[in-house]
């Protein structure tokens, strides 16, 4: 499957494989190039704070560290 790149840069990410991907609106995606390959990662969820990737808790669809709440708190 072939796409363009727009006017404004930007490529559209096959419905077919936003859906086997799970890649809903607002899902967070990781960019590497390898060689002439661009590669499209379902990013994990990480705290907003420290970059954690561990002991997350949601709040109002961010994420947050049990360690960094408990010294906000
Ligand atoms: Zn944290």
């Amino acid at each position: 499957m072939e796409r363009r790149v727009d006017e404004l840069e930007r490529i559209v990410i096959p419905k077919h494989i936003r859906r086997k991907l799970g890649l809903e609106t607002r899902t967070k995606v990781a960019f590497e190039t390898e060689g002439d390959r661009l590669i499209i990662t379902k990013a994990f969820p990480t705290c907003i704070i420290c970059g954690s990737e561990d002991k997350l808790v949601e709040v109002k669809d961010k994420h947050i560290c049990t360690d960094c709440i408990s010294i906000i708190k």
